[in-house]
């Protein structure tokens, strides 16, 4: 079981993103058919410096659903299980995550967190703890298929692996997901590793849509206070109690 590191990619995104926000949020507000504007905001007859101005005033006033209508999707893959458990608490959004049944885990990549990899002896006894559940997995698997339990074996040998086993998913969220995603998960008090899965996304959703993600983040950038108490804060902004 070797060590993996984390790889995000935007596999897709909804094409003419900001294009589609303008025209939902315009017929909300439009006597006439949005679909006879379409054709003039794709060939760029409705600058997009205009779009963005029109989407960024609308925003601001809560008026959401618009952003919905645009999705992005990622494939995330070398994670720990523990990411991914927290991910899917993310319920408007659609996943597709490798099973543990039907693949074969006998040589799984495990995620080794900074702290233990900086620490010596806590590496050394991970890294023998995850030789050893290797083991486990292998001998139970066979064990099991001597009892005549082919292919399904897995399913119950996997009750051993763990929550740092790795694991691949394809996620797909649109943009009110992914805004609400950044606010929690980009947050230094979210954990590392999905903070930092959280910020690649980000990256990648404000190369395709600065105008709806340049201002995105953990809550406080919205804000500009720390809502997270004196306990957590990180200090980037400050408490509520302590604003000018
Ligand atoms: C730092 C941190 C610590 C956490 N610790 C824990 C923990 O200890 N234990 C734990 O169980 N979870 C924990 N969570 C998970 C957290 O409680 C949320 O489940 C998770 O962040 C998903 O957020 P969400 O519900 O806003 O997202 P989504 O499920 O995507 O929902 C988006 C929004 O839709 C609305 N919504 C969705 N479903 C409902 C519903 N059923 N009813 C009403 N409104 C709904 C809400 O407005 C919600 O914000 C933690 C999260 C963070 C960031």
């Amino acid at each position: 079981m070797p060590e993996i590191k984390p790889r995000v990619e935007l596999l897709a995104h909804t094409p003419d993103p900001l294009s589609l926000i303008y025209a939902a949020f315009r017929q909300c507000y439009h006597a006439g058919e949005v679909a006879d504007m379409w054709p003039s905001l794709t060939c760029g007859n409705i600058p997009r410096e205009k779009q963005a101005e029109f989407v960024a005033k609308i925003m601001e006033s809560g008026h959401a659903s618009p952003i919905e209508h645009v999705s992005f999707t990622f494939a995330i893959s070398g994670v720990s299980r523990a990411l991914t458990h927290q991910l899917v608490r993310h319920r408007i959004a659609s996943y597709s995550q490798q099973s543990q049944r039907y693949v074969d885990a006998s040589n799984m990549d495990y995620v080794l967190p900074p702290a233990i990899a900086a620490n010596p002896r806590a590496r050394e006894r991970y890294e023998a703890f995850m030789k050893e559940v290797g083991n486990a997995y292998r001998d139970i698997k066979a064990l099991l298929e001597e009892d005549g339990r082919g292919f399904s074996s897995r399913e119950d040998a996997r009750m051993v692996l763990p929550q740092a086993a790795s694991t691949n998913i394809v996620v797909t969220m649109n943009c009110r997901t992914m805004l609400n995603f950044f606010e929690h998960r980009c947050c230094t008090r979210a954990q590392w590793e999905i903070r930092g899965v959280a910020r690649t996304m980000l990256r990648l959703c404000r190369e395709v849509l600065p105008e709806v993600f340049d201002h995105a983040g953990a809550r406080c950038e919205r804000l500009k206070f720390c809502p997270e108490g004196e306990k957590f804060t990180c200090g980037r902004y400050p408490l509520p109690e302590k604003r000018g």
